[in-house]
């Protein structure tokens, strides 16, 4: 086997993840979609199976001993976010179903009762369509006008032209801290200063971010942070809010029904306290509770050394990529995560990712939720391979292997 200068033993920690035994199409599968969704390693599917085995109850409101349990360990989930993004205050961090809800929580509540008409929201080129559509929805009804930061041909954000948009119109800011579509790092912490110095409040789209980079929302200083837990190694249907508090105070809340109130009478409600006020209905307690467990196993291996595994990956990726000739790789942003977009001269994405299916090599093709950024670069869309910590050298050398023979059938 090849080894990486890294210290993690990359045998050792596929065998935690039972699903890379699947055998598709006659091949042993090869998973290269992590930035759509990472894999669960066996204690997240444990920590499920153990919730509804031993202690399911709804939370909360109970006196009872599984009622108890429950509640007990959903808390502390809340407590392992509120640590894995270095948050001040656990009622700082709202459950949500994922980044999606996260941003639209925000421009629904937020957005609504602060923004006004005339007033701008900036957005990026690179934006995934979560973090463009809830704000075009939100200028439709209030009349605020959206922005848009351009990028330069490498996929990086044009911070002149990002300075030139900031007034004293600009209340809102909202970017991506790692592209899905082009791997791309953006410098958020210099975006939050610069908008901050205008007076606008920012929002982090960190879905992509959350796995590969240690997120501070306090050294940030981001008033918003989102996330989703099934692209860290967590259950799918949950993630984070994680919003200041004087401002998640002073928002009205989003859904209404149980939990999130206070007292109810017929003539008026009065709405529960942090984190509580934003969390109507019985939440996702079994992928809430599981999401500690996705938590520790990144924090066990280490964010440093799961990045330093995955950019050799990249690296490797990358070079050999650039040798097959016609393919051109679309974002070689400097900062960049272990996300691969390219296009080949003459053969359609589909076709690419279908032939590889047939290889048994998953990766994604399309426009990858970011149409706006596809038309940047005038394509409809990439394959994109991305990799996680359990992929190894030997499969981004199957990877290779699979587009020589996909250009040898159709090139
Ligand atoms: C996946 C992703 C989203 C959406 O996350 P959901 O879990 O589908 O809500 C938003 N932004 C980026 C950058 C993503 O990669």
């Amino acid at each position: 086997m090849i080894t990486t200068a890294n210290s993690l033993d990359i045998t050792s920690i596929r065998n935690d993840f039972p699903i890379l035994n699947e055998i598709v199409n006659g091949k042993q599968l090869v998973y290269f979609d992590n930035a759509a969704t990472t894999q669960k390693p066996r204690l997240v599917l444990d920590a499920l199976s153990g919730y509804y085995e031993h202690y399911n109850a709804n939370i909360h409101r109970g006196i009872h001993h599984l009622a108890e349990k429950a509640t007990g360990a959903f808390e502390e989930s809340r407590r392992r976010l509120q640590k894995f993004i270095n948050a001040p205050l656990s009622e700082e961090v709202i459950f949500t179903y994922g980044t999606t809800d996260s941003i639209n929580l925000v421009a629904q509540t937020y957005g609504r009762r602060f923004l006004k008409k005339g007033d701008e929201i900036i957005i990026s080129t690179m934006e995934h369509h979560s973090n463009i559509v809830p704000w075009q929805m939100l200028c439709e009804e209030k009349g605020c006008i959206l922005k848009v930061i351009p990028i330069n041909d490498d996929g990086e954000l044009l911070m002149d032209e990002f300075e030139k948009m900031l007034s004293e119109r600009t209340k809102f800011v909202s970017v991506v801290h790692v592209s899905n579509a082009l791997g791309t790092i953006n410098p958020i912490k210099e975006i939050i200063a610069k908008a901050h110095a205008v007076g606008a409040k920012v929002m982090i789209d960190g879905a992509q971010a959350s796995s590969h980079l240690a997120i501070d929302v306090q050294d940030l200083d981001c008033d918003f942070y989102g996330l989703s837990l099934h692209k860290i190694y967590g259950p799918t249907g949950m993630g984070i809010l994680f919003g200041k508090k004087e401002l998640l105070d002073a928002m009205p809340p989003y859904r209404g029904g149980g939990e999130m109130i206070k007292e109810v009478t017929f003539a008026k409600t009065t709405y529960n306290e942090l984190p509580y006020k934003f969390e109507a209905g019985t939440p996702n307690i079994a992928d809430v509770v599981a999401a500690k467990f996705a938590l520790d196993y990144v924090d066990n291996l280490g964010k440093e050394n799961i990045a330093g595994h995955e950019n050799d990956l990249l690296e490797y990726g990358t070079q050999a990529l650039k040798e097959i000739e016609g393919l051109r790789i679309i974002g070689n942003a400097r900062e960049k995560v272990s996300v691969i977009s390219f296009v080949i001269d003459g053969i359609h994405h589909q076709d690419i990712g279908v032939l590889l299916d047939q290889q048994g090599i998953a990766v994604r093709t399309g426009h990858h939720c970011t149409q706006p950024l596809m038309q940047r670069f005038g394509i409809t869309g990439t394959t994109r391979a991305s990799f996680a910590v359990y992929n190894s050298i030997e499969e981004v050398d199957l990877l290779i292997k699979g587009l020589h023979k996909v250009k040898k059938m159709l090139g």
